[in-house]
C-alpha cells in the first residue's frame, strides 16, 4: 500500500493523526525541518532526531544541481547519504527555479534554466521532477507546479493554476507507486476562493496520497493566508494529509492547525537561528542584543534542549557576537526543539479537546517579559 494517513481526533477543524510511510510513522500536526542540500544546516542527523523531529525536507532544485540526483541514488539515496533513517519529503523544484535560477524560460511542458551555481543549463518537466524525487528516494514526492507570483490578477492566477493542474496529472502518471511512498498534489489559485475550489476539484479527481496548499506565505500576509485556508481546507479530503507549504512563524502554525492543516515546513527556525534569533515560550529573542551580555539565565526556561539546559543567555550572546559557529548551531538546535515542542503541545491539546485554550495559553506566553 502507498503512503497512508489515519485521522485520530478532531477539535473544531484542528486534526490529530498519523502518517504511515516507508521510513516510519509520523504523528500530526507535524513540523518538518528544512534540509535543503541534504543537511539541516549545522545539525547532525542524530541532533535533528533528538529534537523530536521525525520527518525532514530535501530540495529537488538544489540536489539536482549539486551533487546531482543520479549521484545521490548511487550513494544509496538521500536517507543513506545524510544518515537520516526517518521519512523525507522533497519539494518539486518549481519554487526554487523561479526564485533562484537565472535565464529561466517557461513553456507548457516545463522550465529550462541556468544553475545559480555555475551557469550550466538544465530542464525540469513534471516527469523529470518526479524522476529526480524517485532517485532521491523521497517518501513524499511533491507535484511539479508553477509558483504563481503574488499579487496576481484573477486571469493570471487562473492560467497558472490550470497549468499546474495539467502538470499534476502528468506527474501522477509518471509516479512509480511503492509501498509506503506517496505523491502529493498542490492546490493553487492565489487568494481567489473560486480558483482554490477549482484546483481542489481537479486534484481530487486525479487522486493523490496527500494534498498541499501552495502559493501562500509569498507576501500576502497572515490575514489573507488564513482567509484563503478558510475557503480551501473545508473542501479538502478528510482522510488524506494536508500540508501548508513554507509556513511559518509559531503564530501562523497555530492559526493554520486551527484551520485543519496537518503538515508544515519553513526555514524560519533554522535561518533565524543562524541570524541570532531564538523562538521561545516567552516570545522572540535577538541574541545579538547587548541586554543579554550579563544574563546568566536560560535562553528558554521551559525548554529541555542543550542550549537551554547547559548554557546561559550571556554565553550564547557571546558566541553570536564572536561569530563562533557554535552560536548558530545552538540556536538552530533550540529553535527546532521549540517548534517540535509546540507541535506536540498542539497535538496533545487536540487529543484532549482543549485546542483553543492551549493555543491561547501559548500565545499569552509570548508576551511574558523575558
Ligand atoms: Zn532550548
Amino acid at each position: 500500500m502507498t503512503l497512508s494517513y489515519s485521522l485520530t481526533a478532531t477539535d473544531g477543524a484542528a486534526r490529530a493523526g498519523t502518517l504511515h510511510t516507508a521510513h516510519g510513522e509520523v504523528q500530526t500536526p507535524v513540523f518538518m525541518p528544512v534540509g535543503t542540500a541534504g543537511t539541516v544546516k549545522g545539525m547532525t542527523a542524530d541532533a535533528v532526531r533528538s529534537t523530536g523531529a521525525r520527518i525532514v525536507l530535501g530540495n529537488t532544485y538544489h540536489l539536482m544541481l549539486r551533487p546531482g540526483a543520479e549521484r545521490v541514488a548511487r550513494l544509496g539515496g538521500l536517507h543513506r547519504m545524510m544518515d537520516w533513517q526517518g521519512p523525507i519529503l522533497t519539494d518539486s523544484g518549481g519554487f526554487q527555479v523561479m526564485s533562484l535560477s537565472a535565464l529561466r524560460k517557461m513553456d507548457k511542458d516545463g522550465v529550462t534554466f541556468q544553475s545559480h551555481i555555475d551557469g550550466s543549463k538544465h530542464r525540469l518537466t513534471p516527469e523529470r521532477s518526479i524522476e529526480i524525487q524517485h532517485l532521491l528516494d523521497a517518501d513524499i514526492t511533491m507535484s511539479f507546479d508553477e509558483c504563481t507570483p503574488h499579487p496576481a490578477t484573477h486571469e493570471v492566477a487562473a492560467k497558472s493554476m490550470r497549468l499546474s493542474m495539467a502538470w499534476a496529472e502528468r506527474g501522477r502518471r509518471a509516479f512509480v507507486p511503492r509501498e509506503g511512498y506517496g505523491l502529493f498534489g498542490i492546490v493553487q489559485g492565489s487568494t481567489y476562493a473560486d480558483l482554490r475550489a477549482e484546483s481542489v476539484k481537479a486534484l481530487t479527481d486525479i487522486g493523490f496520497e496527500g494534498y498541499a496548499v501552495g502559493g501562500l506565505a509569498v507576501g500576502e500576509g497572515q490575514e489573507a493566508m488564513f482567509a484563503t485556508l478558510d475557503v480551501t481546507t473545508p473542501l479538502m479530503p478528510q482522510d488524506k494529509p494536508r500540508y501548508l507549504m513554507g509556513v511559518g512563524t509559531p503564530d501562523d502554525i497555530i492559526g493554520a492547525v486551527a484551520r485543519g492543516i496537518d503538515m508544515f515546513d519553513c526555514v524560519i527556525p533554522t535561518r533565524s537561528g543562524r541570524m541570532g534569533r531564538a523562538y521561545t515560550s516567552q516570545g522572540v529573542l535577538n541574541m545579538r542584543n547587548a541586554r543579554h551580555c550579563d544574563d546568566g539565565s536560560a535562553l528558554d526556561p521551559a525548554c529541555d534542549c542543550p542550549a537551554c539546559t547547559r548554557h546561559s543567555r550571556a554565553y550564547i550572546h557571546h558566541l553570536i557576537k564572536s561569530q563562533e559557529m557554535l552560536g548558530p548551531i545552538l540556536l538552530t538546535w533550540h529553535n527546532i526543539r521549540y517548534y517540535q515542542q509546540l507541535m506536540a503541545r498542539l497535538r496533545a491539546a487536540i487529543l484532549a479537546g482543549r485546542f483553543a485554550e492551549e493555543a491561547a495559553a501559548i500565545r499569552a506566553g509570548w508576551s511574558t517579559p523575558a
